[in-house]
């Protein structure tokens, strides 16, 4: 896709919701948490660095990446933090590249928690934030992953603030109404996009 919009919000905001209705739409999308495990896949050749770099014993018996091993590592030790990052940031983001090249839709998504916070909106023509009241956010992430308010207020406090994110956004869906009831405002934000990207290409 010519045209790319990048989707984002704090956890628990409704992003994978959101994309699920522009998928509805024929809207492809790219997911970058899930490029980020790809990249570390058996066979993958980060996975082979990583693992002659910190040991095997940051494999499980599977073969696969043991990745509270590998947080435990670099929790303590910034230059491993870097190392790590150093080979991961590149391999992620061509990676995400090669997948938004290759869809097919009239335009694609990029769904990024870290979006903003990692600068993937360098990649993207336009930003679109899936907002939610703090409120909202925890009671629905506690109900979806059976965790503590403490666990979601911990990563919440790691992302970057709701004005901050706001500030940076082109376009906002409210996701304060049921589900069955964000169809509207994704066909509107769609019509849009769709435009946009015509004109990209023209
Ligand atoms: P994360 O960044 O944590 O992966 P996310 O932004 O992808 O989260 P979702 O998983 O889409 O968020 O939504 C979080 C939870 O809230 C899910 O259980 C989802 O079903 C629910 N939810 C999302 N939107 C609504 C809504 N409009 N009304 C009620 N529940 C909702």
């Amino acid at each position: 896709a010519g045209y790319v919009v990048g989707l984002t919000g704090g956890i628990g905001s409704g992003k994978t919701t959101v994309a699920n209705l522009f998928h509805d739409l024929d809207i492809q999308s790219v997911d970058a948490d899930l490029v980020a495990r790809e990249v570390v896949m058996p066979g993958e050749p980060a996975l082979m660095a990583i693992t002659a770099h910190f040991g095997q014993s940051i494999l499980q018996q599977d073969g696969q990446l043991d990745r509270a091993a590998l947080r435990a590592k670099i929790f303590v030790d910034a230059a491993e933090k870097h190392w790590l990052n150093q080979l991961l940031h590149p391999l992620i983001r061509q990676r995400m590249l090669e997948k938004l090249a290759g869809c097919t839709s009239e335009y694609a998504l990029l769904i990024a928690p870290l979006l903003l916070e990692n600068k993937l909106n360098t990649y993207t023509d336009r930003v679109l934030i899936v907002d939610v009241p703090a409120e909202l956010q925890l009671s629905r992430t506690i109900q979806r992953d059976g965790v503590s308010a403490e666990q979601v207020q911990n990563i919440l406090s790691s992302q970057i603030s709701r004005p901050e994110r706001l500030h940076l956004a082109d376009d906002v869906l409210l996701n304060t109404v049921p589900v069955s009831q964000l169809q509207p405002q994704v066909q509107q934000l769609h019509r849009r996009y769709q435009q946009f990207a015509k004109e990209k290409l023209a």
